[in-house]
């Protein structure tokens, strides 16, 4: 048994299971086959659309080189985006240090200490911010205690 995909002439796409493939084009040359949806016999095979798993090219291809381009335009370019992009995330670093200063408890060197005591329950939940070292970063970790590091700008940096 074959199983076929059909369509007639008015685009109405339908299955049939047929003996062989030559049973199929006898059907079809004397007319037995009709479209269910309108009655069709103008039926024909439909194209499977194959099931690619394709390697998708990256859209974001590298643009082509203008000829006309005066030399170094490209890099002075460049150049200004990074120092664009540095200075929106200094800002947005001062934006958020702000914020963690409103909202949260400075609580200095004993951040481990107070991060611990928040994680088991022992004080208050609550926002806090203060130094830690990297080891003790990594003792809270093991711990299951998750801390968030940025950067600390000074306002005047
Ligand atoms: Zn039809």
């Amino acid at each position: 048994m074959i199983h076929y995909r059909l369509r007639c002439h008015a685009e109405h796409e339908f299955e049939a299971w047929f003996q062989n493939s030559s049973a199929f084009e006898k059907q079809a040359e004397s007319g037995l086959l009709s479209c269910p949806a309108c009655g069709s016999s103008a039926v024909s095979r439909a194209l499977m659309a194959p099931a690619i798993q394709g390697t998708r090219r990256d859209a974001a291809a590298v643009p082509a080189e203008d000829p006309n381009a005066k030399p170094g335009t490209e890099v002075q370019t460049e150049q200004k985006q990074v120092a664009t992009t540095a200075l929106a995330l200094k800002q947005e670093l001062l934006h958020l240090r702000r914020k963690i200063e409103q909202n949260f408890d400075n609580v200095g060197d004993r951040f481990a200490d107070e991060a611990r005591k928040i994680h088991y329950g022992d004080t208050d939940p609550r926002g806090i911010y203060g130094d830690t070292t990297a080891e003790e970063r990594e003792a809270l970790a093991d711990e299951g205690i998750e801390v968030g590091t940025l950067p600390w700008l000074r306002d005047d940096a």
